[in-house]
């Protein structure tokens, strides 16, 4: 038998290569509840795992076994009876450390990167190994797999065209561009829903956030469906409006493929060669095309691999010991009792869709948690539990690493986080705000600009030798309302803001 975890559901995970399952090898698929018991998920990304596993288990057929177990030994045991199985390499240590446990069981090779981990160990090692540049590493990928390339040189004769891609908002409250794909529910989707209503009846198992019609593919055709829509009609303009925000549009041109990436049902490759082969046909410019090809090449990738690489105890660091914990108002996703527009605002876009792009999370969600030194462990959890694209393997590296430099900065040259002037030349939400951006004491004073300066405050001594912030620490000394903002944070606590 082949077992087919949850987040392997493409046929990419079938190939007939290493650790892949023969032609007409018996497949199997389990679905455990101890998993939802265990940590308190959003409802829609519950929905959309258990959506998308019941969907695959359907296209299959008689081909599959799908058990419903409380754990995946039981499962395991009931469908396998004791013969030997194989399975693909999973996405979390957790997860790799039961299969290799388990009596039988042969870990095969991982899919659905570009890069096998043991090269990618070669080439870290071979960049010594403890401050790599994700940079390097996006050239190296798009080296080897010739993407965007023009014999040696990289198509356009730029590796990096951020330059023209990190453009404020338009003043409109959209981006004029045609709507992301938004598939249809099914019979299928009504009883993993009825199915969510028992558990959570019966008591055992707690969900947060609001689970509407499902807005993320489950199915390949979905998901394909989805790529095709984006880079006919939304990857043009993804580029230069990629890091801004604006409230009314939470999704601008955005992709919206990260959870069907990451449950297996589209692989990184064909993405990328899709966008740059719309390049090539002169459909989308190549600001828009390499920024895309960044972020799925680059970024994605590199998360996976730092997070293998880095070893288990990565998402344990901790550097700025930071400890507290996280409020309830936060942790509820209620973003009625928040003041402060912006963060209101995507706190209620997590709340609803289980989803917010990158800059959200990382300048309104990850800077607000840093600032308040909230626990980095905490922190990844809550993303993990409550994003539909959440898994242990992307969440530890963004979030330890990315957004709460609690690896010191192994991973990112700087801790992202800044005023609230950063969000108000990205976004259009601090029109209207109850706090002005800048203002750092008083009744309107922002609660990122205030925040800001009382985290480089209290962090002035590590900080005060990193290049990249050495400067607004120097100009802490200039403050002379310093004390005021300390005592105001101090008061401030972890109340909503
Ligand atoms: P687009 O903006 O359209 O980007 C295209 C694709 O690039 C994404 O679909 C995704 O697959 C990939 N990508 C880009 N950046 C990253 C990255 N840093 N890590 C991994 N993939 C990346 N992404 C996840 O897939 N799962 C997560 O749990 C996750 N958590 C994050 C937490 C924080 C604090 C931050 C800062 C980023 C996180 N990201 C995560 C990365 C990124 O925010 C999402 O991939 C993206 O917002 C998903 O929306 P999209 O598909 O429209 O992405």
């Amino acid at each position: 038998m082949h077992w087919l975890f949850g987040d392997q559901l493409g046929p990419h995970f079938l190939g007939p290569d290493e650790g892949g399952p023969g032609r007409d090898t018996p497949l199997l698929m389990i679905e455990s509840r101890a998993v939802f018991r265990r940590r308190r998920f959003h409802r829609a990304k519950a929905h959309l795992v258990l959506s998308a596993m019941r969907h695959r288990a359907a296209e299959l057929g008689d081909r599959v076994t799908y058990v419903r177990a409380d754990t995946y030994r039981e499962g395991l045991e009931r469908a396998a009876g004791g013969r030997p199985v194989t399975v693909r390499h999973p996405t979390s240590y957790a997860a790799l450390r039961l299969v290799r446990a388990l009596p039988g069981v042969t870990v095969g090779a991982a899919r659905g990167f570009l890069v096998p981990t043991a090269r990618f160990a070669r080439w870290a090692d071979g960049h010594g190994g403890k401050r790599l540049r994700q940079e390097d590493f996006y050239h190296w990928v798009r080296r080897e797999h010739g993407l965007l390339m023009d014999g040696d040189a990289p198509a356009g004769d730029h590796w990096n065209l951020d330059h023209d891609n990190r453009e404020p908002p338009p003043h409109d409250p959209t981006l004029e561009v045609k709507a992301p794909y938004r598939p249809r529910e099914d019979e299928i989707d009504d009883e993993v829903r009825r199915d969510l209503d028992r558990w959570e009846r019966e008591g055992d198992v707690r969900f947060v956030g609001r689970d509407g019609p499902r807005r993320f593919p489950a199915t390949r055709a979905e998901a394909l469906r989805a790529l095709r829509r984006f880079v006919e009609h939304r990857l043009a303009t993804f580029g230069p409006y990629e890091d801004a925000m604006l409230a009314a549009d939470p999704v601008m041109s955005h992709s919206l493929l990260s959870s069907s990436l990451n449950l297996g049902l589209l692989d990184p490759a064909e993405c990328v060669e899709r966008a740059e082969a719309a390049w090539r046909a002169g459909r989308a410019p190549l600001n828009s095309v390499e920024g895309f090809v960044r972020q799925i090449a680059g970024w994605r990738e590199y998360v996976w691999q730092l997070y293998w690489y880095f070893g288990e105890e990565y998402r344990r660091f901790n550097e700025l010991r930071h400890t507290a914990a996280l409020p309830e108002w936060w942790t509820e996703l209620d973003a009625d009792a928040v003041r402060a527009n912006c963060l209101r605002t995507v706190l209620a876009q997590v709340r609803d869709t289980g989803w917010t792009h990158h800059i959200p999370r990382l300048m309104v969600l990850g800077s607000h948690a840093l600032q308040r030194g909230w626990d980095p462990a905490a922190v990844t959890d809550w993303f993990h539990r409550c994003f539909v694209d959440g898994y242990d393997w992307v969440m530890v590296p963004n979030v330890v690493g990315m957004s709460q430099y609690a690896d010191g900065g192994r991973m990112t040259t700087k801790p992202y986080t800044s005023g609230g002037a950063y969000v108000h030349r990205m976004s259009d939400l601090c029109g209207g705000c109850d706090y002005r951006p800048g203002d750092r004491t008083g009744d309107r004073a922002c609660p990122y600009t205030a925040g800001y300066w009382a985290f480089l405050d209290r962090h002035r001594e590590r900080l005060a030798g990193n290049q990249r912030v050495a400067r607004p620490v120097r100009q802490l000394d200039r403050l002379a309302d310093l004390d005021d903002v300390r005592k105001q944070e101090r008061a401030r606590g972890d109340a909503p803001p």
